[in-house]
């Protein structure tokens, strides 16, 4: 669940404000991305490697996509490159989630109090 302002705490002029400004500052980025960023560690397969020994190889990136009930999309991020798009494109998809989950809360203390 996304954290929102504490929207029972304001009065309704200042409610429709906040959703004014919410919706003149969405803009879609192109780049948008839902997933995880996510760094792992990896043991190999030779028996006598120093990972055996805790030092293990890494790190490496990847994205992981959860595509429902079970099913998960994860693929290495080979270069600096996909790595930085990648994490800017989940902190865009993260940024247009945050304000998508605060203007609803304001619609529905707009609803509540019957001032839509
Ligand atoms: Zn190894």
């Amino acid at each position: 669940m996304v954290k929102t302002v504490a929207v029972h705490e304001l009065t309704v002029p200042a409610l429709q404000r906040r959703k004014a400004s919410l919706l003149s500052g969405v803009r879609l980025s192109p780049d948008l991305v839902r997933a995880s960023y996510v760094r792992q560690y990896l043991t190999c397969g030779k028996k006598n490697c120093r990972c055996r020994r805790g030092f293990k190889h890494g790190p490496f990136f990847y994205l992981v996509q959860c595509l429902g009930t079970g099913r998960v999309r994860k693929f290495l991020l080979k270069t600096p490159a996909q790595r930085r798009q990648a994490r800017a494109g989940i902190a865009a998809h993260l940024k247009l989630q945050r304000r998508l989950a605060e203007l609803s809360e304001i619609n529905t203390e707009l609803l509540r109090r019957g001032a839509v």
